[in-house]
């Protein structure tokens, strides 16, 4: 006998019942379609593993976002580290995930340099960089630094410590990025058609409110900071729809108990000191006005690009609009225009085993979470029978 889904078997947690009222709620106010996107891949998580998305009325519609930093490095940033990498006098060190991220062969990844002798190490902290440098004053020290405005206050340590101590033998190869120039992006395209957003609350615990205030300014569309929990993302949602049902466009901050208007000065002050905004090329999106940082000052000395002779021109590698040798349509996920199981790779020539695009390797990543968490969605693989989906729809799947 099929037993009885968990909802009929088990008390909703507290946390379900949260979601369940917001949902609730949510439907109450809501009276006709919206389109909405959540920015952070956080969210997308929390969206695809807990149903969030299924527990929305008819009409509101939730589209990814482009916030996975590991997705959205270039792929000639990949091909400078790889080629660092591979150099015998270089320990190239990163966060794990940089390390399974193809270049613009889908093949080579920092994982596949180590397996061929390269020194390629993984960190927990960029600050994991200063003693390697100084317990090996013979060998060059690179580190891959990726991320939005929450890590690159810690590379701006990393490099402040680097020129205190002298330490010369310790270079940054820098893709960090800025959260708020690809929502300008987003909202910029012809073929836009997010109503509203979902800010990163991260992002915003460090940043604060200000450069959402000026984005909502120019677009005139509600945006609301918002958390990481499922009540978190439910709670955003009401705030979202609550003001377009309103017509009102405003920044309201839905996660109050993390992130103050103002954000971290201390943090901002460090990201200041160290690095200027610059044009960045974001993978998938093109290159963004003003969305990136890079070293600026003394700190140039640091610069792993300069420092090798690595500075490469923007590589249209997979998942980079105009140039893409592979089925990833990677570009379209981080743009909100496809949905992983849209791929026609998406769990056949695709899965984490073997990815062949960021967003499959990124704990972040959107077709990371849909493999894992949406299993209904997986097309067959050849010999494989297609796999049972375990998606509930009720509230009381989420947990505490
Ligand atoms: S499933 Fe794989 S190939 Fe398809 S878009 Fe995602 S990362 Fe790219």
């Amino acid at each position: 006998m099929t037993p009885p889904p968990p909802s009929l078997t088990q008390a909703p947690s507290p946390a379900a019942r949260r979601v369940g009222e917001l949902a609730t709620e949510l439907a109450a106010i809501t009276t006709r379609p919206w389109t909405l996107m959540e920015v952070c891949g956080g969210q997308t998580h929390a969206i695809v593993r807990w149903g969030l998305d299924q527990l929305l009325p008819p009409g509101v519609e939730l589209i990814h976002g482009p916030g996975c930093p590991v997705c959205v490095t270039p792929a000639a940033t990949i091909d400078a580290a790889l080629e660092l990498g591979r150099r015998p006098e270089v320990i190239l060190c990163s966060y794990g995930d940089m390390l399974r991220v193809p270049g613009s062969d889908p093949g080579d990844d920092l994982l596949g340099v180590r397996a061929a002798g390269g020194d390629v190490r993984l960190l927990t902290s960029p600050l994991q960089a200063l003693e390697l440098a100084a317990s090996h004053p013979e060998r060059q020290v690179v580190f891959l630094a990726v991320g939005f405005e929450t890590t690159a206050p810690a590379t701006a340590l990393l490099a402040r410590q680097a020129l205190a101590l002298g330490l010369a033998n310790l270079s940054l190869l820098v893709a960090h990025v800025r959260v708020v120039p690809a929502m300008a992006t987003i909202l910029a395209d012809p073929g836009n058609r997010v109503q509203g957003f979902l800010a990163a609350g991260h992002v915003g615990t460090v940043m604060g409110l200000s450069e959402l205030q000026a984005l909502v300014a120019r677009h005139r569309l509600p945006v609301v900071m918002t958390g990481f929990e499922p009540a978190d993302v439910m709670a955003g949602l009401l705030a979202c729809v609550r003001q377009l049902e309103s017509g009102r466009a405003e920044v309201v901050n839905a996660y109050g108990r993390v992130v103050r208007p103002e954000g971290n000065a201390a943090a901002q002050r460090q990201m200041e000191a160290v690095f200027e905004v610059v044009d960045q090329p974001w993978r998938g999106l093109g290159v963004l006005a003003g969305g990136g940082l890079a070293l600026r000052g003394d700190y140039r000395r640091l610069d792993a690009r300069e420092r090798f002779g690595v500075d490469r021109p923007l590589a249209q590698g997979p998942a980079e609009p105009g140039g893409d040798p592979s089925p990833c349509i990677a570009g379209a996920i981080l743009r909100g225009q496809a949905t992983p199981p849209d791929c026609p790779a998406f769990g056949t020539t695709c899965t984490p085993l073997h990815p062949l695009g960021a967003p499959m390797v990124s704990s972040e990543g959107a077709c990371a979470a849909y493999h894992r968490y949406r299993p209904a969605a997986l097309r067959p693989a050849p010999s494989e029978p297609a796999a049972p989906s375990s998606v509930s729809t009720s509230p009381a799947s989420i947990g505490p």
